[in-house]
């Protein structure tokens, strides 16, 4: 199983690797998120070991307990699923990055509890790249405002924009469009509000990394790809 996990971790990297040598990007420039949300605690366990450092869940819950199983490796955690408002206390103690800022009202509650608990609390905006309202994130139309009270927040560190392709299981080309228009949102955002920090895009998942590395991904969020063989 040992080994396997490895193997997993070994192909993902190649894969990367040679997607951002098409990009004429660096490695260096794409972190590798694993998301353990389909391994138990053990298996996390083996790809900490094996050198994957940032370890993601969606849902708060399980980053609390695996965190707590992992807490002597101290892997970096992301939370990468909806963030309810009442989890905010527990939540923020463990998790280094917060991919999925949404609402106002959660940016208002997260401030309010890290300038309570001390630390700053890192976050990206989710952008909802679809029309459709069962998908999660904010809306297109609505990202700037997030953005600009995100940046201003005292306690709160806004990093960049998460964000998934409305399809991540077809064709190629439509994720790719999908994280081209993530990245246009930022570069606008960019250049409208050169005070907010937005270096980040945490885009692209195992069916769909290599489209967003191309599109300029500088963290890709992998789960299943790296299971493989393993549950
Ligand atoms: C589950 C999940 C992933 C990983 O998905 P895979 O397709 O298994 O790589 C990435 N991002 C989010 C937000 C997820 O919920």
């Amino acid at each position: 199983m040992r080994l396997r996990c490895r193997e997993n971790l070994a192909a993902v990297e190649a894969r990367i690797a040679e997607a951002c040598r098409r990009a004429g990007r660096s490695v260096g420039e794409v972190t590798l998120i694993g998301v353990t949300k389909y391994a138990g605690a053990d298996v996390a366990r083996m790809l900490v070991e094996g050198g994957c450092r940032e370890l993601a869940e969606s849902r708060p819950q399980q980053l609390w307990d695996k965190a707590a199983a992992l807490a002597d490796l101290a892997p970096r955690w992301h939370l990468v699923g909806h963030l309810q408002r009442n989890k905010i206390r527990r939540t923020l103690p463990v998790v280094s990055l917060l991919h999925t800022l949404d609402s106002l009202r959660l940016l208002a509650a997260i401030e309010a509890e890290a300038a309570t608990a001390g630390g700053p609390c890192d976050v990206l905006v989710e952008v909802n790249l679809t029309a459709d309202p069962q998908r999660s994130g904010v809306s297109e139309a609505d990202v700037p405002a997030l953005v600009a009270a995100a940046a201003a927040a005292a306690h709160v560190r806004l990093r960049g924009l998460m964000g998934m392709a409305s399809h991540p299981d077809s064709a190629a080309a439509d994720s790719r469009r999908d994280f081209a228009r993530l990245r246009e949102i930022r570069d606008r955002l960019a250049r409208d509000m050169p005070a907010a920090m937005l270096a980040e895009l945490s885009m692209g998942m195992s069916g769909d990394f290599e489209e967003a590395i191309l599109e300029g991904s500088t963290m890709v969020r992998i789960g299943s790809a790296l299971f493989e063989g393993l549950r």
